[in-house]
């Protein structure tokens, strides 16, 4: 195949390469590699030196080594299962070759008999004799055989020979593509183009080499794209013209002055951007950021209200439903008598439910509180304009642009996350949004306290226990998360609940996956009651529930936690005014690493700091954490080790947002790299 300029050959099937038929494809396609471009991102771990080296005289045993020979006689033995053999010599010895599963016609092919053959593969030693056990390359033209075979982390099926194969393929047949860079950005890079920075990506000589100007061109392509994509979402969305909302400002003093709080600064101002976004001529899509009880609920009923009072209605979507009932409770309380708000529960009976879609048609209910099933096809809204989605990070950028524009173009979109994130992750994660901060916590919050305990010292736990319940207080009790069985992660909550129980009895309720959503709820709601002390659980409670009565957290096998969620957890106390305690507790003594993880949590209550400090102690590519947060993955991009060339990414979109410039000439950037169904409308 000649060169083009143009990807589609790398966006191609991987069956249009020599040598992949179906069988090759599946396998790969298991491993997520849909494409050729797929395909260059998985990177050598190391390479096998071919060049041709030895005499049979200096053969070391044990090493991948190619030679030149001459085939002297076979023996093909009549016993089944025997392998074929052919003795070999050089000036200076003698080497067998050995080939088990072979046909003899096969042998006498490859290697023909007093002709000089080059082989190359492991060197044996059997009965001192040196022989080769089914060599990898042999061949009568040396020239033939690669002289460095890289090894790529293989996959189960495909021979290391195939794989070097199939790269090289690509390799010889990349297209050109046109440059998408300014000049002067790719000056940064040396000029480094994109088809040399492939090849050096897959020279063996350049494995680890992620200091070189190939390396950070490829990843700031990447990390571009990313940005590029988000931004023009939120170029498009913004074009969106709308009816402003107009509020009044005595309304909102009247919801403010009935808190027994006052608002914190960070939530004033996020406030206020969100009021002003609804109060303007285009559609809002913010983001609403804040760490785990920093009071973003009230946020979004006093904006809700505002909304309301100009004749608009609001639903507000929660993952759970005990979370839906909780902000409902909480705007009963403080919403005025006169404006309609309903629940809308799976537990409703369905006349109810009737009662309630009819009248979000007819407008007689302004708010609706509720799980995704408040967004059904069968319930129609008479004039929505504003969406609310609480604890939803989640969310990937799809599923936000999927929401934004079902609303309508009247309907302003608010999402909310306890997520905290690294700065240098923000554009890629919300770069489509914008997004506002709660950082201030309520000023009566006092620190969890952090401890950290072997699990062989539990009796100081329980003896902490008894000492926290005699003073009225509750207890969260997380097992430990066993990701490989859903079946153990079961046993173990309900073994633990069965030894507290023991201990406590009738004071522990318990909550895992298989309990039915109606009896969760249940025993949710008799905890927040009191009728309960302690609560076992797999990690449900992770998500937004106010517990202001409970105040000890005690989390099990914490390591095999991320950082991120630890804090979340550890999130669910303290929020009322007594002092909270946070317990991780430990199988066995921790590692280094594990102990300096442990010992920021104990020393932040700040989850934007945890998770910033958190990626610094991960290695090259290891996010897990942010992973699990629903956050893209990069191939090459690395937020620690390249935080310049994000910045150097949010300036350039900037600029390219400033200067309005036509993202065409990013074209094949964006078709190749990102979410090319996201941008087929846009280039
Ligand atoms: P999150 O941001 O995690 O969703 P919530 O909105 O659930 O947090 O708020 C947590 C708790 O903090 C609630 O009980 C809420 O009433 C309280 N709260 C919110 N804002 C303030 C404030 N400014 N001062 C004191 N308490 C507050
Ligand atoms: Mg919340």
């Amino acid at each position: 195949m000649k060169n083009k300029n143009n990807y589609d050959y790398l966006l191609a099937d991987l069956t249009k390469l020599n040598g992949v038929g179906k069988k090759t494809m599946e396998i790969l396609k298991k491993k997520k590699v849909n494409n050729i471009f797929d395909l260059l991102w998985r990177l050598p771990k190391s390479y096998t030196d071919r060049t041709l080296v030895s005499k049979i005289c200096d053969l070391q045993i044990g090493v991948i080594q190619t030679i030149r020979i001459v085939p002297l006689k076979y023996q093909f033995p009549r016993v089944r299962n025997l392998p074929n053999r052919v003795n070999c010599i050089d000036e200076t010895g003698k080497i067998d070759c050995i080939f088990f599963n072979s046909h003899e016609g096969y042998v006498r092919k490859i290697l023909p008999l007093n002709e000089e053959v080059t082989i190359s593969g492991k060197i044996g030693n059997y009965k001192g004799r040196y022989q080769i056990t089914n060599p990898t390359y042999i061949s009568q033209d040396s020239s033939l055989i690669e002289n460095i075979d890289n090894k790529y982390s293989l996959t189960e099926g495909i021979t290391e020979k195939t794989y070097n194969k199939i790269i090289n393929q690509i390799l010889k047949n990349l297209p050109i593509l046109p440059e998408w860079h300014d000049k002067d950005i790719l000056k940064i890079f040396n000029n480094e183009s994109w088809n040399e920075s492939i090849i050096k990506l897959h020279d063996p000589k350049n494995i680890e080499n992620y200091k070189s100007d190939f390396y950070k061109r490829l990843a700031y392509d990447e990390i571009l794209a990313s940005f590029l994509v988000n931004s023009e979402i939120r170029k498009k969305i913004k074009k969106i013209k709308k009816i402003s909302k107009n509020f009044s400002e005595k309304a909102h003093k009247n919801i403010v002055n009935k808190l027994n709080f006052t608002l914190t600064n960070d939530q004033k101002i996020s406030l206020g951007d969100i009021n002003k976004d609804l109060n303007s001529k285009s559609k809002m899509f913010r983001l609403l950021q804040g760490d785990v009880g920093s009071g973003k609920t009230i946020v979004a009923l006093i904006s809700s209200l505002n909304v309301i009072n100009s004749g608009f209605q609001v639903a507000l979507m929660a993952p759970t439903e005990i979370l839906a009932r909780q902000h409902y409770t909480l705007a009963k309380k403080l919403f005025p008598k006169d404006i309609k708000i309903e629940l809308l529960s799976s537990k409703s009976e369905n006349s109810e439910k009737k009662r309630i879609i009819k009248n979000l048609e007819n407008n007689e209910i302004q708010m609706v509180f509720g799980t995704h099933a408040i967004f059904q096809k069968k319930i129609i809204f008479a004039n929505l304009g504003y969406i609310i989605i609480d604890e939803q990070h989640k969310f990937g950028v799809r599923q936000r642009k999927l929401l934004s524009d079902k609303g309508g173009d009247n309907c302003d979109v608010l999402l909310m996350s306890a997520t905290p994130i690294p700065r240098t992750l923000t554009m890629s994660v919300y770069g489509d949004m914008d997004v506002s901060i709660i950082k201030e916590k309520p000023s009566n919050r006092k620190e969890v306290k952090t401890y950290s305990k072997l699990e062989s010292k539990i009796d100081d736990v329980i003896n902490f226990v008894k000492k926290e319940i005699k003073e009225g207080n509750q207890i969260f009790w997380v097992c430990p998360l066993i990701e490989e069985s859903k079946k153990l992660d079961h046993q173990s909550s309900v073994t633990k609940y069965k030894f507290l129980n023991e201990i406590f009895p009738n004071k522990v309720a318990l909550l895992h996956g298989k309990i039915a959503n109606e009896e969760k709820e249940e025993i949710l709601n008799k905890f927040l009651n009191k009728k309960y002390s302690i609560l076992v659980s797999t990690t449900i409670i992770e998500v937004g529930i106010d517990f202001p009565n409970a105040n000890v957290i005690i989390i099990e096998n914490a390591n095999k936690f991320g950082l991120s969620q630890l804090h979340q957890l550890r999130g669910r106390v303290g929020r009322g005014t007594k002092q909270a305690s946070c317990i991780l507790m430990f199988k066995s003594n921790l590692s280094v690493n594990a102990k300096k993880r442990i010992n920021i949590l104990k020393n932040s209550n700040d989850g934007f700091e945890i998770s910033e400090e958190d990626m610094k102690l991960r290695g090259f590519g290891d996010l897990l954490g942010f992973k699990q947060s629903g956050i893209k993955n990069f191939r090459l991009a690395d937020p620690i080790q390249n935080e310049d060339l994000f910045l150097m990414a949010e300036k350039q979109i900037k600029k390219i947002e400033l200067e309005n410039t036509d993202i065409k000439k990013y074209k094949a950037l964006l078709k190749l790299y990102d979410q090319a169904d996201i941008i087929n409308d846009m280039v």
